[in-house]
């Protein structure tokens, strides 16, 4: 685990980025110590979905991100100049494989297809990125002006089961693998679904081991309590939630509860907070359950249209629920995002990780 010695020592001083204007009421040098501090430090965002739009829609981070969104309505937020102008080192390129597969298949394939994407950015862009694999490649990154592009699966039935697959993955430059994404499957349980291992079975037992051995960070984000305290247990090796944020900010099954705080502590692991509103601010993820919930009739009804097609029925709910979007973009949580947005430019991602200070640096409704 050696080389992975420096991800334990993110940091995300993000309000003070490179980039940008001093508020009005700012301390000057207060502020200049910040900018400095920011300037030495090695700064690492765990997760970004920008890699999906990478292979889907060929999206090239050297073009502007702005007006740019997912599928699902949500901005791009990510492109080489606004990773620059937030100060970022390395950003972790999720290789999000969608639990859809578990039905259709093509877990693998998906996988391979992200990960090439993320190559031929580096490729073409060789001058801004860097592909980073070690600490020691994070550092001479950091020398060179340059971002690191770092992977990480979010899925881990990705490797279908197979730890010849996990192995190659690590080969080919993944660092964290999120065990589950929002589903349970044959080895690990998610979070908010209906368990089928009582946590991790004894081949997910096998996978924490081998990625321990490999060198390749477990995530706990996305896996429920159960799943995380099973990993805790076998675990020689700190551990990363990439993308999850407080419970006892937000009682959202997606976050950690102080128990697991308390014991990943313990394994020296990191947190890395999620700034998606829904996982931030209670009231938002009830306005976001209220519309799942009202919108549940139209979704049976998709899902019967196209029982036969997952992949069908995913892109017209996907559809759904962009067209459908609730006031929750308006609420605490958004609004915490645009302060930051506004005043940094910075790159925020959606399902991007920030510490905690950043969290509480904002006053509390
Ligand atoms: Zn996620």
């Amino acid at each position: 685990m050696r080389t992975l010695a420096v991800f334990v020592l993110m940091l995300a001083i993000n309000i003070a980025t490179f980039g940008q204007t001093m508020p009005k009421d700012a301390d000057r040098a207060l502020w200049q110590r910040a900018l400095r501090l920011q300037k030495r430090a090695i700064v690492i965002d765990g997760h970004n979905d920008i890699t999906s739009p990478m292979v889907d829609e060929d999206f090239d981070l050297a073009t502007d991100s702005r007006g740019k969104f997912h599928k699902d309505g949500d901005p791009f937020h990510t492109d080489i100049a606004r990773l620059r102008s937030g100060g970022i080192t390395g950003e972790f390129f999720s290789i999000y494989v969608s639990g859809s597969t578990l039905k259709t298949g093509g877990a693998m394939r998906r996988a391979m297809d992200l990960i090439d994407a993320t190559y031929r950015e580096v490729e073409r862009h060789p001058k801004a990125l860097s592909l980073c694999t070690t600490a020691a490649d994070i550092r001479r990154a950091k020398m060179q002006g340059k971002i690191c592009a770092l992977m990480g699966i979010e899925g881990g039935y990705a490797i279908e089961n197979s730890l010849y697959a996990l192995r190659d993955f690590y080969r080919l430059g993944i660092r964290y693998m999120t065990l589950t994404h929002n589903v349970s499957h044959d080895w690990a349980d998610a979070h908010g679904d209906t368990p089928k291992n009582n946590g991790l079975s004894d081949f997910g037992r096998e996978v924490v081991r081998e990625m321990n051995r490999l060198g390749m960070f477990v995530d706990i984000s996305h896996v429920s309590e159960k799943t995380m305290n099973d990993v805790l247990d076998v675990t020689k090796a700190p551990v990363m939630a990439s993308h999850s944020s407080a419970r006892a900010l937000n009682d959202h099954t997606r976050n950690v509860s102080d128990a697991v705080l308390r014991r990943v502590a313990k394994n020296g692991g990191v947190i890395m907070v999620n700034f998606y509103p829904s996982f931030l601010d209670a009231r938002t993820n009830k306005e976001e359950n209220e519309r799942a919930a009202r919108l549940k009739p139209q979704i049976d009804a998709l899902r019967e249209r196209f029982k036969d097609d997952p992949a069908a029925f995913y892109e017209a709910e996907r559809k759904l629920f962009a067209e459908t979007r609730s006031t929750s973009r308006h609420t605490r949580g958004s609004s915490i995002i645009s302060i930051i947005s506004s005043r940094s430019r910075a790159s925020i991602t959606s399902g991007s990780a920030r510490i905690l200070t950043v969290f509480r640096s904002f006053p509390r409704e």
